[in-house]
C-alpha cells in the first residue's frame, strides 16, 4: 500500500545517508580525506558530506576490481552463481524500495511517485532480467570442414567503468551494473556529483546480496577528477557513459589518449513529437504529449520538446495541452500529490531560465509557465507557441520543462524539421494510418520511434542514439551485453581419427 506524505517525511527524517566511497567491499573515505556536499535541491538543505574521490581512489578501486577479476571469483564463477546473486540484489532493492525512493527523491528533487516507480519497478527488474541472461548467453560454432572446429566464445571484457548522470541516478546505475556483472565483469562506477547517495546505498545492498569484494566499487566525485581518471585509466577495459554530448566526446578522447578502451556513449537529445493531420486529439494523445515533455521536470534525454503539430490541429492541441499542463502540481517532491519536483541545481535552473528568456527574445509566445516562487529550484511547466525551427529553443537541448509547439504542413516537412538536428535519440509520431507511421519511423534518424505514444521501450529493447546522441553502443536488451563482452575465436585443427 502506498504511503502518505507524513510517512515519507518520517522515513526522510530517520535516514542517515552514507556518503563514503565503496571500494573493495568496504566503505572508505577519499585517500586525501576531502569531501563535498550533496544537497536537497527542493530545499537547499545539506544532506551529507560525500567522499571526494580522485586519481588515487580510482586507482585503488581499479586495483581491487582487477585483483578479483583475475582471481576468477566472479568472472569465472558458474553463471548460475552470478544469476542467484543478481536475483538477490533485485529482491533486496524491492525490500528497500521506500527507503531508496525517499533517498533518491531527497538527493534529486524528483517526485516520490517517480522514485517509487523507478526503484520499485525498473531497477529490480533490471537486475532480474540480466540475472536470467547470465546463464543464457551462448557463444557460437562456425561452419567448417572436417579439418577444424571453430568456437566463437564470449568472455567478459574485464574492468567496466561507468560514469553516470543525475537525472535517473539509480536507474542509470542499474542499466550499467546489471549487464556488466551478469557477464562477469568487475565494475568501477562514478555517480553524478549531484546525486551519489542511492548508488552508494545500492553498493551496500549488492555486498549484502553476495557480490564479492572488489567486483563493485563506487567512487563518488567530480567529472574533471574521478570521471576523467576513469576515462584515462589504462587498466579499465571498457567504459559506459551517460550524460551530455560535450562530455561524451571527451570519453572518446580519453580512450585515444590511454589504452583504447571500449567506449559506450548515451547522450543528449532534442526529440520531436509529430502529430499528423489525421491524428485524434484525444485525452490519450494529450497525456502522452504532456508527459513526454514534463516527466521528471523535462530533465530527460528523450523528452519530446519539439512538438510538431499539423496546422489544422494546432488550435485544438494547444487548448487541450494548456489545460493539462496547468493541472500539474509543483511542490515538495516527497508529497505524493506533487507532479513536478525541483530542477537539480540553482545553476541548472538558471540555464533553463535563460532558454525561456531566449524563446521570448526570439519571438515565440510563452502561453504558460516561467519562474516559480517556491523555495528551491523550481520552474513551472512552460509552453511556447509559434516556435520556428531556427530558434534556439527549437535547436538546443534545454533539459528542463520547456515545450515548444511548432506548426507544420505535411509529413515530409515534419521529417525534414525533425531530422535537422545533431541529435537522434527518440521521436514520437501520432497518426491513424499505419503506412504513414511506418514511413516516418523508417525515415527518422534516431534510435527509438514510438508510434501513438511516448515510450523509450523497456528492458527488452535496446536504447541509444543515432548521430551525436550516442555511439554505436546500446543500453538495455541483449544488445547491452555487447558493451561488456569480447569475442574470442578458438580454432581447433582436427583430423578424422576413430
Ligand atoms: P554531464 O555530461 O555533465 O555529466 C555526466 C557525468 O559525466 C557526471 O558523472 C559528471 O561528473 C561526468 N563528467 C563531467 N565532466 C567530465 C569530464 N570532464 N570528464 C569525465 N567525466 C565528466 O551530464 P549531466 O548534466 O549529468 O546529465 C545530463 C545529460 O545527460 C543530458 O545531456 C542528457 O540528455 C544526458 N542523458 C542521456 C541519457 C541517454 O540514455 N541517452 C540518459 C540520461 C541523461
Amino acid at each position: 500500500m502506498k504511503r502518505t506524505y507524513r510517512e515519507f517525511q518520517k522515513i526522510a527524517s530517520e535516514l542517515k545517508p552514507e556518503g563514503r566511497a565503496f571500494i573493495d567491499g568496504q566503505f572508505c573515505d577519499a585517500a586525501d580525506g576531502t569531501t563535498f556536499i550533496t544537497e536537497n535541491p527542493a530545499t537547499g538543505e545539506t544532506l551529507t558530506k560525500v567522499a571526494h574521490c580522485k586519481n588515487t581512489d580510482v586507482d585503488r578501486a581499479v586495483a581491487a576490481a582487477r585483483r578479483v577479476f583475475n582471481a576468477g571469483t566472479w568472472s569465472r564463477a558458474e553463471p548460475e552463481e552470478r544469476k542467484e546473486v543478481l536475483l538477490k540484489i533485485a529482491q533486496l532493492v524491492r525490500e528497500h524500495t521506500d527507503e531508496l525512493a525517499v533517498l533518491e527523491s531527497l538527493d534529486t528533487g524528483k517526485t516520490i511517485n517517480d522514485c517509487l516507480d523507478e526503484i520499485g519497478g525498473e531497477v529490480p527488474n533490471f537486475f532480474q532480467w540480466y540475472a536470467e541472461l547470465a546463464d543464457k548467453t551462448f557463444g557460437k560454432i562456425a561452419p567448417t570442414g572436417p579439418g577444424a572446429m571453430a568456437l566463437i566464445t564470449r568472455e567478459p571484457a574485464g574492468i567496466a567503468g561507468a560514469v553516470l548522470p543525475w537525472n535517473f541516478p539509480l536507474v542509470m546505475a542499474a542499466w550499467k551494473i546489471a549487464p556488466s556483472l551478469a557477464v562477469g565483469c568487475s565494475a568501477v562506477i562514478k555517480p553524478a556529483e549531484q546525486t551519489p547517495l542511492s548508488t552508494i546505498r545500492l553498493a551496500e545492498l549488492m555486498h549484502q546480496a553476495g557480490v564479492p569484494a572488489g567486483v563493485i566499487n563506487i567512487v563518488p566525485g567530480y567529472g574533471e577528477t574521478a570521471g576523467k581518471s576513469i576515462g584515462l585509466h589504462n587498466d579499465i577495459d571498457t567504459v559506459s557513459f551517460t550524460g551530455s554530448t560535450e562530455v561524451g566526446r571527451m570519453f572518446m578522447r580519453y580512450s585515444g589518449d590511454s589504452n583504447l578502451k571500449g567506449v559506450g556513449l548515451e547522450m543528449g537529445g532534442k526529440s520531436p513529437f509529430i502529430v499528423l493531420d489525421d491524428a485524434l486529439i484525444n485525452d490519450d494523445l494529450i497525456e502522452h504529449a504532456a508527459m513526454s515533455a514534463f516527466w521528471n521536470g523535462g530533465q530527460n534525454c528523450s523528452a519530446n520538446m519539439r512538438q510538431l503539430i499539423a496546422k489544422p490541429l494546432v488550435e485544438e492541441f494547444t487548448g487541450k495541452i494548456l489545460d493539462r499542463v496547468k493541472a500539474f502540481k509543483l511542490g515538495d517532491p516527497l508529497d505524493p500529490e506533487t507532479d513536478i519536483g525541483s530542477m537539480i541545481t540553482k545553476d541548472h535552473k538558471e540555464v533553463v531560465m535563460s532558454y525561456i528568456q531566449s524563446g521570448i527574445n526570439e519571438g515565440a509566445q510563452m502561453v504558460t509557465g516561467g519562474d516559480s516562487d517556491l523555495p528551491g529550484f523550481f520552474i513551472q511547466p512552460t509552453v511556447f507557441e509559434n516556435v520556428a525551427p531556427n530558434m534556439k529553443i527549437a535547436k538546443e537541448e534545454i533539459f528542463g520543462p520547456v515545450l515548444g509547439i511548432m506548426p507544420m504542413d505535411t509529413g515530409e516537412q515534419a521529417i525534414s524539421i525533425a531530422s535537422d538536428t545533431d541529435y537522434g535519440l527518440h521521436a514520437s509520431v501520432f497518426t491513424q494510418d499505419i503506412d504513414r507511421a511506418l514511413h516516418i519511423a523508417r525515415s527518422l534518424p534516431c534510435g527509438t520511434v514510438s508510434v501513438n505514444g511516448f515510450s523509450e521501450g523497456d528492458i527488452k529493447t535496446p536504447f541509444g542514439g543515432y548521430k551525436q546522441s550516442g555511439s554505436m553502443a546500446r543500453d538495455n536488451g541483449t544488445e547491452a551485453l555487447e558493451q561488456y563482452l569480447q569475442t574470442k575465436t578458438i580454432w581447433i585443427h582436427t583430423s578424422e581419427k576413430t
